[in-house]
């Protein structure tokens, strides 16, 4: 009897990767989905595609590798803060020591050759597959025609023939193939990592200016709120809605200081993170007065929480604290 073929297949959520798993499904070789989580990331579309596909998902935490490649990325970056060659190289790498350790027969990804015209041209494409060390079980079943033949292909665990020559950018085929294999629901192709964000970019170059080995919390807190910097080692983030203040005051830690208008009035809930903090607590209750509903000139009272202790202050409310130091 035939052993049972089994791979490990990359699954972001996206169409790419959804059409891959279906085109491998097709062999009758049972799929496992991988996916990552990091401050930048995380795998919520692809568990929503792995329940649509009805495939097992592994998801593993991968911050501290990756943020390795983050700050020093060996092949450079994309447009933004985004190093998606190593990032790829990375993800396949951890997907084939799962292939070795769980005996899977080999990896693959739904990457389409000259889709993104940097990270998925032919070099880059061989880059991945090199320096992920698993070039040889590496598949990439949607371009698999117009690249050179794997270890498993060769030997014919895989029948090569029946993978695809999909290259380039339109979407056109992609579409269609979803509308043969009734994938009704995929995430738009742009969405899903905040590397490629240019404002959330920004804000990490000049957080890693500051500090070059920030915490996990420090990342996370990129995504949320405005953010001004009062010194080398203080920031502060004022909330823009009911969701991020929520969200701010649960990343409250007693260290640090949350900063807030009297109940009664509707303002921003703010964080103050770093060190040596006490000299900024003026500022920042100015800075919170400006984004209250609390008209210019009058007075704003300010709640401050340290540790579990609540202080109050007085300010008067003035609009121009909304730009002074802000990222
Ligand atoms: S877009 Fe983000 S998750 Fe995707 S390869 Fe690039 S850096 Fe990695």
């Amino acid at each position: 009897m035939n052993k049972q073929v089994r791979a490990i297949g990359l699954l972001s959520g996206g169409l790419d990767s959804i059409l891959a798993i279906k085109v491998v499904q097709q062999q009758g070789i049972e799929v496992t989905g991988l996916s990552f989580v990091t401050p930048f990331f995380n795998a919520n579309a692809a568990q929503k595609a792995a329940d649509q596909l009805g495939v097992p998902l592994i998801i593993k935490d991968i911050t501290a590798e990756h943020f390795k490649i983050v700050k020093n990325p060996p092949h450079g970056y994309g447009k933004t803060m985004n190093p998606c060659i190593d990032c790829h190289a990375l993800m396949v790498k951890i997907a084939g020591g799962i292939m070795q350790g769980e005996g899977f027969d080999f990896i693959f990804t739904g990457e389409v050759l000259n889709e993104r015209p940097m990270s998925q041209n032919r070099a880059s494409l061989e880059i991945v597959a090199k320096t992920s060390g698993y070039k040889e079980y590496l598949i990439r079943p949607l371009s698999a025609k117009f690249l050179n033949q794997t270890k498993p292909e060769q030997e014919g665990i895989v029948d090569h023939s029946k993978f695809l020559d999909l290259q380039g950018r339109s979407r056109k085929r992609q579409i269609a193939m979803a509308r043969e294999f009734g994938v009704k629901e995929y995430p738009n192709p742009a969405g899903g990592c905040l590397l490629t964000d240019k404002g959330f970019s920004n804000r990490l170059r000049e957080l890693l200016s500051y500090n070059e080995d920030p915490s996990v919390r420090e990342l996370r807190l990129l995504r949320l709120g405005r953010h001004f910097r009062l010194a080398d080692t203080a920031k502060l983030i004022v909330g823009r809605n009911q969701q991020e203040n929520e969200v701010l005051e649960s990343l409250f830690e007693s260290q640090g200081y949350m900063i807030m208008t009297d109940d009664e009035i509707s303002g921003p809930t703010c964080l103050l993170i770093g060190d040596n903090l006490s000299e900024y607590l003026e500022r920042c209750a100015l800075i919170c007065a400006a984004y209250s509903d609390v008209a210019p000139g009058i007075e704003c009272p300010v709640n401050i929480k340290h540790a579990s202790k609540v202080s109050k202050t007085t300010v008067i409310t003035d609009r121009s604290h909304r730009e002074t130091d802000r990222i």
